[in-house]
């Protein structure tokens, strides 16, 4: 089968982390015309007021229209027992192979309080970005070619305060025009977010409007380079 290769994939643990964590900028990317993907780590079910996996990926194939992001794979590894692996890894590391990205981002923090999942997922991102590269290894990629990831980076669910990572770059990406869209997406998971957590939404709002305003935005989402980013063209950095 031929896969369509892909500029940047966004990887979370369950169905709705990519869209609070970078769905503005996701969304942004596929209205610039890069090719997008999501790939779930696990079905995120059970959950309390979810009817079931069926459900779950109903609202994700809902959020990622509202996105307009077409590639969204789901691995099923299992929600709430989700564990640094080297199965999870090598599971993740074939879609790399298959869909051969640019950028991948991935979960860059703990999320103490929320799933341990996310940390998990980290992790798992992490070692799928070197699994996708390595030679002499074929017999556990089924064959597939490697494919080597020149830039990983970092999103964050923006519960908790931002803590900066020691020898990395942070970089905003303007998300003034998608930040609706955003909020449509994770709207789409109505099992997650029912009324009576309609204070995720502001507190969505009140991050992505903070992390803006840090870069002269109306809102903004906030990424961590695992190395300091550097620039080619100073001219162009700020005005292009
Ligand atoms: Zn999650």
């Amino acid at each position: 089968m031929d896969y369509p290769s892909l500029d940047v994939i966004a990887v979370g643990a369950h169905p709705d982390d990519v869209e609070i964590g970078c769905g503005g900028t996701l969304a942004r990317l596929v209205k610039q015309g890069y090719r997008v993907g999501i790939i779930d780590l696990t079905d995120g079910e059970p959950t309390p007021l979810s009817t079931g996996p069926e459900a779950r990926m109903e609202e994700a194939r809902a959020a990622a229209e509202v996105l307009g992001v077409t590639t969204r794979v789901q691995l099923d590894l299992p929600n709430r027992r989700l564990f640094d692996s080297f199965e999870a890894r090598v599971a993740l590391a074939k879609e790399f192979r298959k869909y051969r990205p640019r950028i991948v981002l991935g979960f860059g923090e703990k999320t103490p309080l929320a799933s341990p999942d996310h940390w998990q997922a980290g992790q798992i991102t992490d070692a799928a970005v070197f699994y996708s590269r390595l030679t002499k290894w074929d017999e556990h990629f089924d064959g597939l070619p490697v494919h080597s990831i020149p830039v990983s980076m970092y999103f964050r669910l923006g519960f908790t305060s931002h803590v900066p990572l020691e020898g990395a770059g942070h970089v905003v990406v303007d998300i003034g025009p998608e930040l609706e869209t955003k909020l449509a997406a994770v709207r789409c998971y109505a099992s997650q977010f029912p009324p009576a957590k309609a204070h995720v939404f502001e507190r969505i709002r009140a991050i992505d409007t903070h992390h803006g305003l840090l870069a002269g935005f109306a809102a903004g989402e906030l990424f961590t380079s695992t190395r300091t980013l550097g620039t080619r063209d100073l001219v162009k950095q700020f005005f292009e």
